[in-house]
């Protein structure tokens, strides 16, 4: 057993802007109990990473950002041992594993310790860019569409910034489904990406401003109040539009913050329609072994079967975490984010 190893991690000591980022070298490990120590292949950054950077969701100093990775187990905790696929169903790991995770933490890192809980094993053949891509969005995008509201062929459902990482998933799970989807993205370029998901309509709300014109834009397609359910990632500036758009008993799913967080409401506002609100997060339903396991397993086949297509728009090294941050919330970027650890310069392509 080692008792820690010399890495390099971004970290930050204050919340803010992207500045507060910094890679500098630190000690990692060694894993503990039901701990496994990781070498990190590539993190992918998700828009909860700036909300823990700015402060909007609170963490304690010093913070390593990073909800989710893939790479290779370097070492294993102690009293994991025998107790590795016992009862409670843990997956058995062992050190040359390769593992993709979701909500260890501290994942902008060259190497890093994750509970063994929060780990997938990847299958022979995926590809580790691929595998740190999918624990985080593709989760998400599987529990809205089953889970908080079970989309089926005579479904119609509204889907903001279908380009980026969470909604492009979406988008492809929606169709899966056999529903009907509008999607809203920011840019003409963004429209083809959500064309090629498989959106049946694509908005660029940039065109049709919040709230009247993506309102009017939106029942041009459909007619009024004919969305059975709003997945809402932008937030406040798109909120009233997918309230305005809903069916009787419709459901809003606000799952997000990405243009700020949607202000306080008052029931009222629900009764007119008999509305759903619900502002669902990740871990609630991933929460159980065997729910986690049968999103994680349905959503590898469809990538597996080519029914899922990942799109990966920036690969940057660890040291440029500040310029991805920027690029995410400049809305500058689409689909999925990774800093690869072990990359130099030559990583950052696009
Ligand atoms: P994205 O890749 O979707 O990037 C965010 C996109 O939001 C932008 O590209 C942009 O697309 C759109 N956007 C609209 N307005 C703004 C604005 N003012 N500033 C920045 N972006 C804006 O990010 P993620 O896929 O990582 O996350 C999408 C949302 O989903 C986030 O709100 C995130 O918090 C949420 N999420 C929630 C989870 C949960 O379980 N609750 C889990 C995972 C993600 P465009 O230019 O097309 O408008």
């Amino acid at each position: 057993m080692t008792s820690s190893i010399a890495a390099s991690a971004v970290v930050l000591d204050e919340t803010g802007g992207p500045d507060v980022m910094s890679l500098r070298p630190v000690e990692i490990g060694p894993p503990g109990a039901g701990e496994l120590l990781v070498e990190v292949h590539a993190a992918g950054v998700n828009f909860i990473d700036t909300y823990n950077r700015s402060g909007l969701y609170p963490v304690a100093l010093p913070f390593t950002p990073g909800s989710e990775g893939s790479g290779t187990i370097l070492e294993v905790g102690d009293a994991m041992g025998d107790a590795m696929g016992d009862a409670a169903g843990d997956p058995a790991f062992a050190v040359g594993d390769r593992v993709a995770w979701v909500g260890g933490g501290r994942s902008y890192a060259t190497d890093t310790v994750i509970p063994a809980a929060s780990a997938f094993p990847i299958p022979e053949g995926m590809d580790l860019d691929i595998a740190a891509a999918l624990p985080l969005q593709g989760l998400t995008a599987h529990y809205l569409i089953d889970a908080v509201y079970p989309l089926g062929p005579s479904d119609t459902c509204l889907v903001h910034a279908a380009a980026g990482g969470t909604g492009r998933l979406i988008v492809q799970m929606a169709k899966l489904r056999g529903a009907t989807v509008i999607a809203t993205v920011g840019s003409e370029a963004k429209a083809e990406l959500a064309h090629s998901a498989g959106a049946d309509h694509v908005i660029d709300y940039r065109a049709h401003p919040p709230t009247d014109g993506l309102v009017r834009a939106v029942e041009a397609i459909v007619g009024p109040t004919a969305v059975d359910v709003v997945y809402d990632g932008v937030g406040a500036a798109t909120f009233d539009a997918g309230i305005a758009l809903l069916r009787t008993r419709g459901t809003m799913a606000t799952f997000g913050n990405a243009s700020g967080p949607v202000e306080p409401i008052t029931p009222l506002t629900l009764m007119p329609k008999s509305l759903i609100l619900t502002r669902p997060r990740l871990f609630d339903f991933i929460a159980a072994p065997a729910e986690r396991e049968r999103r994680w397993s349905e959503t590898l086949a469809w990538v597996r079967d080519g029914a899922l297509d990942v799109h990966i728009g920036m690969r940057a090294p660890l040291d440029e975490a500040a310029d991805v941050h920027r690029a995410l919330e400049s809305r500058a970027t689409t689909g999925k984010l990774l800093l690869l650890a072990a990359s130099g310069p030559e990583g950052a392509q696009g």
